[in-house]
């Protein structure tokens, strides 16, 4: 009987207020979701993947094959992986989500960052999401990492600790900004109170954003997870900015290229 009610219930709602879809507003069956016109852009992305920051390459790589980046500085976090290319198509809906109210999407997102998270989340002890300054989430009135955070959470079975860690500074939005700035801007602008330091003691944490940019703002937010004493930080975002990248050591052996060859003769 409820549910009769709550189907017609939806059924007039569809009537009054379609269901859009997230990135260009057409209207969808489900709400939440992509028309296939937008679907079809979405570039997930796959393995095979850089060990440590998740960037992707273009050949087949041995396992546990770091980018140049990488291995020419050392990560505060063991794995950062992404779902999806940050890119023109996809920042349309991430940004609806970020500013635009478009909460609804977490059911659409948070089973891509299930997959792509998978080795991750088994391996977590508790999630924590990137914070907003305090005024940024006042103004926006939600955060859309902890958003995230809680849909997995839920999924994976995991505890999730929204407020564990803080921004203790306000930072600038760092749209343009490059990798040195982006890291200038970050650098100790988060913290966990000492009081509840005891929660993270000896804990794996997964790490929570919707974009991994250069890696500096998950950076920072990691060091300062490890300097309160967790034992290990990794990080899962919904989406990452993918730049051409070449394991560390540079060109691949021939092997990787297997049509070589065949162009060649
Ligand atoms: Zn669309
Ligand atoms: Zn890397």
């Amino acid at each position: 009987m409820r549910g009769t009610f709550a189907s017609i219930a939806r059924g007039l709602l569809d009537v009054v207020l379609p269901p859009r879809c997230l990135a260009c507003g057409a209207i969808t069956e489900e709400p939440g979701t992509l028309c296939a016109g937008c679907w079809v852009q979405v570039r997930f992305i796959a393995e095979p993947l850089c060990a440590s920051c998740g960037v992707p390459f273009e050949f087949e790589v041995g396992e546990g094959t770091v980018c140049g980046a990488c291995a020419a500085a050392s990560r505060p976090y063991v794995r950062a992986r992404a779902a999806i290319a940050y890119d023109d198509a996809s920042s349309r809906f991430i940004l609806a989500f970020k500013n635009g109210d478009r909460t609804d999407a977490v059911r659409t997102f948070a089973p891509w960052m299930l997959r792509a998270g998978a080795s991750l989340l088994a391996d977590a002890d508790l999630l924590v999401p990137v914070p907003l300054h305090w005024t940024r989430l006042f103004v926006r009135k939600y955060n859309q990492a902890a958003l995230l955070a809680h849909a997995l959470g839920r999924h994976a079975g995991i505890p999730v600790a929204p407020t564990l860690l803080i921004r203790s500074r306000r930072t600038r939005a760092l749209k343009h900004a490059g990798a040195q700035k982006r890291a200038d801007t970050v650098r100790g602008a988060f913290a966990v109170p000492a009081r509840r330091q005891r929660q993270l003691a000896g804990r794996r944490v997964l790490l929570i954003d919707d974009v991994y940019t250069t890696g500096s703002t998950v950076g920072a937010c990691a060091r300062a997870l490890l300097r309160a004493g967790a034992a290990s930080v990794d990080v899962l975002t919904l989406a990452r900015v993918v730049r051409p990248a070449l394991p560390a050591g540079g060109l691949p052996p021939p092997s990787a290229f297997p049509h070589t060859e065949e162009t060649l003769s």
